[in-house]
């Protein structure tokens, strides 16, 4: 261990806790307030005081349950579980929906359940890395396409057709590292062209922020009908934890009895999962965040690209590829000095050479908050 670490430390990507006071629009380090530029809050309901003040008004010591004390499976099914469930299928205009415990749960759960030796899985090059967990504890092949590119994903699916019983196409909808999307629309097609396909989309960065209703990308481009498997989760936009897959009632039947990280773990606390249903209950008139996101995050892409940065972009995930690791480190204590809290993301989240800070935009930034870190950011060497 010693050594390894000792490597790591000369490659620069050891890795260490950070202590963290108040993770909302400011957090503070070292006694020193700095702009949050590295949370997943992307619509800024984490940080907003009279949401939860109006929760705790439906609280009691009568129904603060803060423990499911067993797995869903067993006695930890509470009733606000299924209502929550009920409001997602209602949202998805889907036949079911089924709560899991966190999106790790969901993809290192789904995957092996759903697959057999019968199944190919195609993968986007850069999914996140609990799919590709997910892909290793199955028994089903896969094979990796270059990100985003449909031609070869296509040319992948006319080569093994016939040689597997299914094809499941694993993609993120909007990447968490490049903030760039994926083409539901053109997975669609792909999808009533090829019969034996099916469409596993992980919505994880969209949920909450995209689509007219905070759905996600799939609702954005008209894709819900088409995607089979679709997973979102709750600890990002929605500022709480969990996540969840929206399916056909038989998928989620068949999970029921076969997705070991549902099955084997104790259900997420009552209490949890009733505030996951309050704020979703108001996702849909969320519209202002959403629009003002969309407002800051393209002034941020725009400013960089005036500053000769590449943006791959087209979101409110806005990368600064620096490149080195050393570069990239100096480039976040930079920010930090100057009160914007950002980290430098290093492979192996990220290949090899592109090093970068990933600003997290939130809805509870102001186009002067962006301005001002535009301004400490000089041009591309
Ligand atoms: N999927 C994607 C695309 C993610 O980025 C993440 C976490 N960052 C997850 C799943 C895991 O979700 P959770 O944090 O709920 O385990």
């Amino acid at each position: 261990m010693a050594e390894e670490l000792e490597i790591l430390k000369q490659q620069g990507n050891f890795r260490t806790l950070p202590p963290v006071m108040y993770p909302g629009y400011e957090m503070v380090k070292n006694g020193e307030p700095m702009l949050n530029l590295s949370s997943n809050d992307y619509l800024g309901l984490a940080s907003r005081q009279e949401l939860r003040e109006e929760f705790l008004q439906e609280l009691s010591a009568r129904n603060f349950l803060p423990t499911s004390s067993s797995s869903r499976l067993l006695t930890g099914n509470f009733p606000v579980y299924e209502e929550l469930e009920n409001e997602l299928a209602r949202l998805y205009n889907k036949e079911s929906a089924l709560v899991l415990n966190s999106g790790y749960h969901a993809n290192t759960g789904i995957l092996p359940a759903i697959s057999t030796e019968q199944t190919l899985i195609l993968a986007d090059k850069l999914v996140h890395a609990s799919l590709i967990d997910g892909i290793r504890l199955s028994n089903a092949r896969c094979i990796r396409y270059r990100h985003n590119d449909m031609l070869q994903l296509e040319r992948l699916i006319k080569k093994y057709e016939a040689d597997y019983r299914e094809i499941i196409v694993v993609t993120e909808s909007l990447f968490s590292m490049d903030g760039d999307i994926t083409d539901l629309w053109h997975l669609s097609i792909l999808k009533k062209t090829y019969p034996k396909l099916l469409l596993y989309v992980d919505e994880a960065h969209a949920f909450g922020v995209r689509g007219s209703k905070g759905l996600g990308l799939a609702e954005e481009m008209y894709a819900l009908d088409n995607i089979d498997f679709l997973v979102g989760t709750f600890g990002k936009a929605v500022a709480s934890a969990g996540a969840f897959i929206v399916c056909k009632k038989i998928v989620k039947e068949y999970l029921v009895n076969r997705m070991r990280t549902l099955i084997f773990t104790t259900a997420l606390p009552p209490v949890n999962i009733a505030w996951t249903l309050f704020i979703l209950r108001k996702l849909p008139d969320l519209k202002q965040e959403r629009e003002h996101l969309a407002t800051i995050s393209k002034q941020l892409r725009q400013g960089l690209e005036a500053k000769k940065y590449v943006c791959p972009s087209t979101s409110h995930i806005v990368p600064l590829i620096i490149g080195s690791n050393e570069e990239t480190i100096w480039m976040a204590e930079k920010l930090q000095k100057n009160g914007f809290y950002t980290l430098p993301v290093r492979p192996p989240t990220v290949p090899e050479g592109t090093s970068r800070i990933r600003f997290s935009l939130t809805a509870d930034m102001s186009e002067e908050d962006v301005e001002q870190l535009l301004s400490v950011i000089d041009n591309k060497p």
